[in-house]
């Protein structure tokens, strides 16, 4: 549960069962996807994505030099399927979805 920044409604005013996190104004803001502006969410998607690239990069990485040490720093970066599945963290591909769902009635 969570509060928008911008209409101050609670997590159910959104379609999306994720805020988005904008930190564009310096400090860290949870809206409603739908609460975005366009620009700041394009913005948003291009980090996530470049970020998911760097993910991917390790992951493959990981496969090719797998040990006990390398795992603890992959999971220490990015985080555990334990803690995704219980929603500590998001999943980046579920936000990265959600952001192109929004953008397509946006334009
Ligand atoms: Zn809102």
């Amino acid at each position: 549960m969570y509060e928008c920044e911008q209409c101050h409604g609670d997590s159910d005013h959104s379609k999306y069962h994720i805020p988005i996190v904008d930190e564009s104004k310096g400090k860290k803001v949870m809206l409603h996807l739908e609460c975005c502006p366009k620009e700041n969410l394009i913005k948003l998607l291009h980090e996530k994505v470049e970020s998911e690239k760097m993910f991917f990069d390790e992951a493959l990485n990981l496969s090719e030099n797998l040990s006990a040490e390398n795992i603890e720093k992959f999971e220490k970066k990015f985080g555990t399927y334990d803690e995704i599945k219980q929603g500590i963290k998001i999943d980046k591909l579920v936000e990265i979805l959600a952001i192109v769902d929004q953008l397509k009635t946006l334009s």
